[in-house]
């Protein structure tokens, strides 16, 4: 029995996890064993603030009891077939999903990466097929800063050293031209054999970079100006994160592809999705892509639910609100702060960028000191912080996550009781 008490101890998983696992991460020190609703538990029942929702996927908070209920439902029917015969759930969630975002069809994948990829090579397809560029020519523009997974089909349109670095060599065909310039967009459209722009409206693993107002719609008319699609990667962004079902609407612009991921599940199970319309979506054909698990029945009857809820609990109105709440609050209680330099975001896609050196410890040690207040929150980027709470959180939860944030940013700044530790 004591032993067993021991062995539970968030050093003891700690460890497991250095010794057995690959070092591609490098977490926080806390140990998490639940979740629920805004909150996150430790094994030694603490409880934390979830500021960061798993990278955007648990929008609708953790173990949403209907999410999870259809989750328990479906699994004791049955969870997968294959794409090799017809199931009774993929016509439906397929029906709704494509209904609920305003496209002719989706192409269902599991991870986000995964969905990017698709959209790649659908792009490519249609670009032969369609526009007519000669075979193997195709151009796909992306913007530095990006984040769009880890394949190496991904990677390649990187900037970003460590996700490229010693992984060569790289996928042909793209383009990359600055985030948030218009002029440098249209400078590569204009050239000859260009499918595609692929783009994120607000880059959230950059951290949380948020480009002019016009940005998004002006490339939007930029793509259709020279026939090239414009596909919106909104894994992050989407399923009413930023104050919107899909962050592209702020611009009222309906992307030609359409990339969802994460929060599609409430953060159950991987499940992310393409849509098009059909005169993109059915350049692919039988046999041409697809995943043995993508559209299986447990993600379709999950995805649907997830989505219900979202629309249910009215997720994009309350984000939209309670980022207004946030982004003021915050201005207020650290006006004058030399740590923080900005505080930006929409919705509750929120980031503080902290006055230091990117290879700094500052914004590591900050986020310590809020798990020691309890909130939990990471550095991205070194002297980035993302705020990113799931989006069912209540305005009193939020004011008193605002509270934590600025005592513990204050007491950090000027040694108080919290810098001590
Ligand atoms: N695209 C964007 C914008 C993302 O933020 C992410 C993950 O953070 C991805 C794609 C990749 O998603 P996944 O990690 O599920 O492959």
């Amino acid at each position: 029995m004591q032993q067993k008490t021991e062995l539970r101890t968030s050093k003891y998983f700690m460890e497991l996890e250095e010794h057995f696992g690959a070092h591609n991460y490098h977490p926080l020190p806390v140990v998490l064993s639940k979740g629920e609703g805004v909150f996150l538990y430790d094994v030694e029942g603490q409880r934390y603030f979830d500021f960061l929702s798993a990278y955007s996927a648990v929008n609708q908070g953790h173990c949403h009891p209907r999410i999870i209920e259809t989750l328990i439902q479906q699994a004791k029917e049955l969870t997968l077939t294959s794409r090799a015969f017809y199931s009774d759930q993929l016509g439906i969630y397929e029906k709704y999903i494509t209904n609920y975002f305003g496209y002719d069809k989706v192409l269902p994948m599991n991870t986000g990466v995964e969905a990017v990829e698709t959209a790649i090579k659908l792009c490519r397809k249609w670009s032969y097929q369609v526009k007519g560029i000669p075979i193997n020519q195709a151009k796909i523009v992306f913007a530095t800063g990006n984040f769009h997974g880890r394949t190496l089909g991904v990677i390649s349109a990187s900037n970003d050293s460590s996700s490229t670095s010693d992984y060569g060599p790289y996928m042909p065909g793209y383009e990359i031209i600055e985030y948030n310039n218009l002029e440098s967009l249209e400078a590569v459209m204009s050239q000859e054999n260009v499918a595609g722009f692929i783009v994120e409206p607000i880059q959230g693993e950059a951290g949380v970079v948020v480009p002019n107002d016009d940005y998004i719609a002006q490339a939007y008319a930029i793509c259709q100006k020279y026939q090239c699609l414009f596909i919106a990667d909104e894994v992050q962004t989407g399923i009413a994160r930023t104050g919107k079902l899909i962050c592209c609407e702020h611009s009222q612009v309906r992307p030609d592809i359409l990339i969802l991921g994460k929060a599609l599940s409430g953060g159950v199970l991987p499940v992310s999705a393409v849509l098009a319309d059909d005169h993109i979506m059915l350049t692919i054909k039988p046999g041409e892509h697809g995943s043995t698990f993508g559209g299986n029945p447990l993600a379709c009857a999950v995805a649907k639910t997830a989505l219900e809820v979202v629309q249910d609990e009215d997720l994009a109105n309350n984000a939209e609100e309670m980022g207004k709440i946030f982004r003021s609050t915050l201005l207020t209680s650290l006006k004058g702060s030399e740590l923080v330099t900005e505080i930006r975001g929409k919705g509750l896609l929120n980031a503080i960028e902290i006055n230091d050196a990117e290879d700094s410890s500052t914004a590591w040690d900050l986020c310590l000191q809020l798990k020691d207040a309890g909130l939990l929150a990471k550095p991205t980027h070194g002297n980035i912080i993302r705020f990113a709470p799931p989006l069912v959180i209540a305005r009193s939860q939020l004011e008193q996550c605002c509270e934590i944030i600025a005592t513990t940013i204050n007491n950090f700044e000027h040694g108080g009781v919290n810098a001590e530790k």
